[in-house]
């Protein structure tokens, strides 16, 4: 067998796998992505869609310059993918105005303020109540303040996905549906996985599974502490015009996408792997949407989803190469950033699997870490 570490298999076709597979490929490298469900049929095609480097777990802190590099990223993939695949990804520069309905959410907003108003790419101000509301009319008239941030962006995660697959398959990756049982071993290193239809022989593997990761700890003699997050999403047909930017609350997100309905979301749910949407759910997504724009009582359910985030037991990423077994690597703990993250992870992996080292820092994402 070729022992180049160009004969890649990637286990997961949702975002940090799908990077990764067309990162590798772009380099030369070989590599078949494996794929239980179908590509972008979790959490990865049922995200919000949101971007920024500016919050979020591990920012400012470890996760920052990751999260940086998804922004470049997807910066660079929104002109690329609809030119090179003809999918309309709806990547677009998208305002967000976090809401503060009490002095103890302001402050709390207050603290990161002027590390946000100092990261180069963004305009952050912080606006009143009354100013909140002529950026957005249908503001509670209960907010009293809120942080409103220029250079944050957005995308529709499945159709970035779909049309990232096509670029990645134009770069000769190859797609199979299959579920992978096992790690094929020989003297200390990764030979081939194993799945319910047969063993696929390889150079290295891409651990990249989402939640599920934790089912290749055996595999991999190593414990991936990750379990799954469940949110949900509602997408509304809403009177009036549309919300004119992303507005948010405690979690809770409110925004048009170009597809003319309000997504609105979301939940934070230790659900295990159940994917099912539920009612309690929606009424607790109706209520915070009804919080933040009390107006859009009337707005209509079109489509109701949930998916799983994968979330690691300190919150950040789990990324690197497996100590003690040459050729395999994990890629997985995005949590609620992974579309932002998903892209600079891939580049980080496929740098990782064939150089053996990326410019982009992961040191605290160690897979042994726990
Ligand atoms: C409600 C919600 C809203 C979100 N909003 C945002 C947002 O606004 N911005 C943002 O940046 N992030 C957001 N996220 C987070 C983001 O969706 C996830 O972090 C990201 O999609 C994780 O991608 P992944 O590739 O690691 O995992 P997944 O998308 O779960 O992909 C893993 C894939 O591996 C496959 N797989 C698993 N085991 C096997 C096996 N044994 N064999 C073969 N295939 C296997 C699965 O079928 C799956 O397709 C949101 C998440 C949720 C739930």
């Amino acid at each position: 067998m070729d022992r180049n570490n160009n004969d890649v298999l990637v286990i997961g076709g949702g975002i940090v796998g799908m990077a990764a597979a067309y990162f590798l490929a772009k380099a030369g490298a070989t590599v078949t992505v494996i794929e239980r469900d179908s590509v972008g049929s979790h959490a990865s095609g049922f995200a919000y869609g949101g971007l920024s480097q500016l919050s979020g777990a591990g920012i400012p802190g470890p996760v920052y310059e990751l999260a940086r590099e998804g922004m470049r990223l997807h910066s660079e993939f929104g002109r690329l993918l609809p030119q090179e695949t003809g999918v309309v990804t709806e990547y677009r520069e998208r305002p967000t105005l976090s809401l503060s309905f009490t002095e103890d959410e302001a402050s709390e907003a207050r603290k990161t303020l002027a590390w946000q108003q100092a990261q180069e790419g963004f305009k952050v101000r912080w606006v009143d109540g009354d100013a909140a509301r002529e950026i957005e009319p249908r503001v509670s008239s209960e907010v009293m303040g809120a942080v409103y941030t220029e250079g944050s962006a957005e995308v529709e995660p499945y159709k970035f996905l779909l049309a990232l697959t096509q670029l990645a398959e134009k770069e000769g990756v190859h797609v199979r549906n299959a579920n992978v049982t096992g790690l094929k071993r020989s003297g200390g290193r990764v030979v081939g996985v194993s799945t319910v239809s047969g063993e696929m022989p390889c150079s290295s593997v891409v651990v990249a599974m989402g939640p599920w990761s934790g089912e290749a700890s055996s595999w991999l003699g190593l414990g991936i502490e990750i379990r799954p997050l469940k949110g949900q999403i509602l997408r509304l047909r809403a009177p009036g015009a549309e919300i004119a930017c992303s507005v948010g609350w405690a979690g809770n997100y409110a925004n048009t996408k170009l597809d003319g309905l309000l997504w609105a979301g979301t939940t934070e749910e230790e659900a295990g792997f159940d994917e099912n949407p539920t009612t309690p759910a929606r009424d607790r997504i109706m209520a915070s949407l009804l919080k933040m724009l009390p107006s859009l009582a009337d707005a209509e359910l079109v489509q109701h989803t949930a998916c799983l985030r994968p979330l690691s037991a300190d919150g950040l990423p789990i990324l690197g190469a497996v100590p003690g077994l040459e050729g395999a690597f994990v890629a997985t703990g995005a949590g609620r950033k992974g579309i932002l993250l998903g892209p600079a992870m891939g580049r980080a992996t496929a740098e990782l699997v064939l150089s053996g080292k990326t410019d982009i820092p992961i040191a605290e994402f160690a897979p042994d870490r726990f």
